[in-house]
């Protein structure tokens, strides 16, 4: 399987309003004709719908899902819930979610799953804690938390996964570039060693203080097939650069 095209998306995380919707459109009447990359962005879960209506060609995810499809879960949406707002994607185990609501890779694995059997991308997330990196064992950890929440039966067409070091989200931080080339490298040998030939084609995403200033030396890195992107996708300004530096 051939690589994709770049893919850069935002997660808005818990920001965003209706008044927002004049972003999304700043960004998808600059960027969402570009067929050179493809670009995402997850909103909070209540701008779906009015997202979608008003994307273009951005593609819309949702921050999470639940594993379920339905039943006794308060406040939670299912992966068919957030497809018929307009959602074609969904991240999962984002580092946030991993610390604030206790979620397991193996709860990570079985959302990912949710997302296949209905028909969504999913963009899986992993990265280490800071003391993890200091340990020096950050590339054993991070592999083995990927293999951990890889669903079990699955193909490599729907699936991206975003390698986003706990300690660089939010902080200003990035890892030397020699650091996330050798952690995309071990990744890619985590998904052919379990998906074959399809682990090729997965799109590795880098996440973590990307931003205009440093998003054409990230991407240039080999195996950086896109940018999970936090704060800067927040306005057009931050956005828009980030998706043009994409190779
Ligand atoms: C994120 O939370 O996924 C992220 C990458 O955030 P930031 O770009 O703000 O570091």
């Amino acid at each position: 399987m051939t690589q994709h095209k770049s893919y850069i998306v935002g997660n808005w995380k818990m920001n965003g309003t209706q008044a927002d919707i004049a972003i999304l459109k700043a960004i998808a009447d600059a960027a969402g004709s570009d067929s050179a990359v493809d670009v995402g962005i997850c909103p909070p879960s209540t701008l779906i719908a009015a997202f979608a209506q008003a994307a273009g060609g951005i593609g819309i995810g949702a921050q999470d899902c639940h594993a379920k499809a339905s039943g006794a879960h308060t406040g939670c949406l299912s992966a068919t819930m957030i497809k018929e707002a307009g959602a074609s994607f969904s991240i999962v185990g984002h580092s946030e979610r991993r610390a604030d609501q206790g979620e397991s890779d193996a709860d990570v694995a079985a959302k990912a799953g949710a997302l296949h059997e209905a028909g969504m991308g999913a963009i899986l997330c992993v990265g280490e804690t800071l003391e993890e990196r200091d340990s020096g064992n950050a590339i054993a950890i991070v592999t083995g938390q990927l293999a951990a929440s890889l669903p079990a039966s699955t193909s490599g067409d729907w699936l991206s996964v975003a390698y986003e070091p706990v300690w660089a989200i939010g902080t200003g931080r990035v890892p030397v570039a020699d650091d996330i080339a050798a952690m995309h490298a071990a990744l890619r040998a985590t998904l052919t060693d379990r998906l074959g030939a399809a682990g090729a084609g997965v799109r590795i995403l880098y996440g973590g203080s990307v931003n205009p200033g440093n998003a054409v030396e990230i991407l240039a890195i080999p195996d950086v097939g896109g940018a999970l992107v936090g704060g800067a996708s927040l306005k057009a300004e931050t956005f828009l650069p980030i998706i043009q530096a994409a190779p």
